[in-house]
């Protein structure tokens, strides 16, 4: 399936949802759970500490009872009160002591009268069966208090202790007003104290945290609740350093995930796969030029990188990257596939022309380009005697004797092989005689120097001779004005290529070019008799050389 690059993006922006989102939630997640422990250790050592404060409370306000029973106070005389007064200052936490008639109404208090009337909500014994007291709920206008009571039909003595005592109403983390809702009741259920705020706990969609303790002893119970978005001090700063973690670490894989098809689009070789399966890289044809009849005898195939936009690139700032990212094996394919197209016509009606096509030394490596050679030619219109293959000589081939054996396996399917850019390299005439080349391309630099250096003119001539032995044909490369078409006939060097003739050519104009050139006078053959070979690509005879001079 294909995906086109809106869609790539698409993927790769919602990876990096998924990417960033995934752990930004599991943090969440995990951040609440931490939350949630804490809120319920936080709660429950509250609810424990009230139970235990409560506890406390009564036990003072028994052990004061205890002590006034034992000195017989029992009713409202001076002595009496005066015996209470005293407890009261004793047992702290015990608001009042005051002597009560069995159904609960105040007869008189430490400080002598009774001074309210006290409305009493319930009574009741407590749990434990060993402690004989009444645990009573009053309430007056200054609040509900806890009355404790010796059990009786007579008048006994009572003490009250402020609801308030009865629970907390500061925070486990100290200091801190109690961030929960605290109630203390009796077993019977009847609310003695309520502490903490009640206003921010009406949302519905907020989890509650609830924490009960009852006293064994005495029946109370503490109830605490607190809703798990009310935090601490702590875990806000916990869940705020948290979101600030998360929230950097979500961003750079955002940017992560925008940048890597940014970066994609921005690294040269995925711009040149891109490039390659969209069939950017064209051929452009240079024309080869017979000097001796100027007839148009072949091309050489030279790549260029025609961008969407129209621009065309040489190959020297695209082909040094293929080669080193391999990329230059399938781009030669491709612009095989694309010369049989374009060139078969052309080709199928002229059998003596010749395709030449440049390979890179990592062609030489492996046997891989005998099939592909075979694969493209075979069938096409472009026979495979047709197909020229050049070597640089520029880039040495790292083995030469399996460079060999491709070359022989090339040669055995009838293709020629060229060494290109002869006289460049620095791999001496053994070296390309091992190869055992069909045809060499004389370089740009002898052709230049021709006539003028001395050396030069002599290589081309020892070249001539050597060809001629060797039965090895001869190209002569960036010829750009007529002197050296001139000077090269006079070397005997028959197969030109250069500006003095034509640039490569994109496709269109290479076939008008090799059309237009095609109406030669009737009865001169496409070669001259003595050639070397069926090609043109030869070099004169000495016969000739001299006739020709
Ligand atoms: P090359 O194989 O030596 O190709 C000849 C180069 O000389 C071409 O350059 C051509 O345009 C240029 N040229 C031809 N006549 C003249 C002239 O009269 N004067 C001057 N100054 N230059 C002339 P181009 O097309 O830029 O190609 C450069 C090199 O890129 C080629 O050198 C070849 O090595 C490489 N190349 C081109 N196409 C391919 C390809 O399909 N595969 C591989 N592996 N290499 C390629
Ligand atoms: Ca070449
Ligand atoms: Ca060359």
């Amino acid at each position: 399936m294909f995906v086109g690059p809106v869609s790539k993006k698409l993927i790769a922006v919602v990876a990096g949802v998924l990417i960033a989102g995934g752990p930004t939630l599991l943090f969440n997640y995990w951040l609440d759970d931490l939350i949630l422990e804490q809120t319920r250790e936080d709660i429950d050592s509250t609810t424990r500490r009230s139970i235990t404060m409560a506890e406390n409370h009564m036990i003072t306000a028994m052990n004061g009872l205890d002590e006034l029973t034992k000195r017989g106070v029992d009713s409202c005389t001076p002595d009496n009160i005066e015996a209470m007064r005293r407890a009261n200052l004793d047992y702290s936490g015990v608001a009042e002591f005051s002597i009560v008639d069995p159904n609960g109404r105040t007869l008189c208090s430490d400080l002598g009268v009774a001074l309210r009337h006290r409305i009493v909500l319930s009574t009741e014994g407590v749990v434990d069966s060993s402690i004989l007291l009444d645990v009573m709920v009053v309430d007056d206008k200054a609040g509900r208090m806890l009355r404790l009571r010796r059990p009786g039909a007579t008048n006994s003595i009572a003490a009250l202790i402020p609801g308030d005592l009865l629970i907390t109403k500061v925070s486990s983390q100290g200091g801190l007003l109690l961030n929960a809702h605290g109630r203390v009741a009796t077993s019977d259920g009847t609310v003695v104290a309520t502490v903490g705020p009640v206003s921010e706990f009406g949302d519905p969609f907020d989890t509650m945290v609830v924490s009960t303790l009852s006293s064994h002893r005495f029946g109370l119970t503490v109830t605490m609740t607190r809703p798990l978005s009310v935090l601490t001090r702590g875990q806000e700063e916990i869940r705020f350093l948290g979101n600030t973690v998360m929230g950097v670490f979500a961003a750079a894989l955002f940017a992560i995930a925008f940048l890597v098809p940014w970066r994609q689009r921005n690294n040269p070789v995925t711009e040149l796969e891109r490039a390659l399966k969209a069939g950017e890289f064209v051929p452009f044809y240079q024309p080869v030029v017979n000097i001796t009849t100027g007839q148009l005898i072949g091309c050489e195939v030279l790549m260029r990188w025609r961008k969407s936009d129209g621009t065309i690139l040489p190959p020297a700032s695209f082909i040094p990257l293929a080669e080193s990212s391999g990329l230059i094996m399938e781009m030669t394919r491709s612009l095989m596939r694309k010369v049989t197209h374009e060139l078969g016509p052309v080709c199928q009606a002229r059998p003596n022309l010749r395709v030449g096509f440049n390979l890179a030394a990592e062609h030489f490596g492996s046997n891989s380009i005998v099939e592909d050679v075979r694969k493209i030619f075979e069938h096409s219109p472009v026979r495979l005697s047709q197909v020229m293959l050049e070597v640089t000589e520029r880039q040495p081939l790292d083995n030469l004797g399996q460079a060999r054996r491709v070359v022989s396996a090339l040669q055995d399917l009838g293709v020629k092989i060229a060494i290109d850019d002869i006289g460049a390299g620095h791999s001496g005439l053994s070296y390309i005689l091992k190869l055992g080349v069909d045809i060499i391309k004389i370089d740009k630099m002898f052709v230049d120097a021709l006539g003028t250096d001395s050396s030069s003119t002599a290589i081309i001539e020892t070249l001539v001779d050597l060809a001629r032995n060797m039965d090895i044909e001869i190209i002569a490369e960036g010829v750009e004005t007529f002197e050296q078409v001139i000077a090269l006939r006079e070397h005997g060097i028959q197969a030109v290529q250069g500006y003095v003739f034509a640039p490569p050519l994109p496709g269109p104009s290479f076939l008008r070019l090799l059309e237009a050139t095609e109406h030669q006078p009737k009865g001169e053959s496409d070669q001259p008799d003595d050639a070397h070979s069926g090609f043109g690509f030869g070099y004169l005879s000495s016969r000739r050389r001299a006739s020709a001079a």
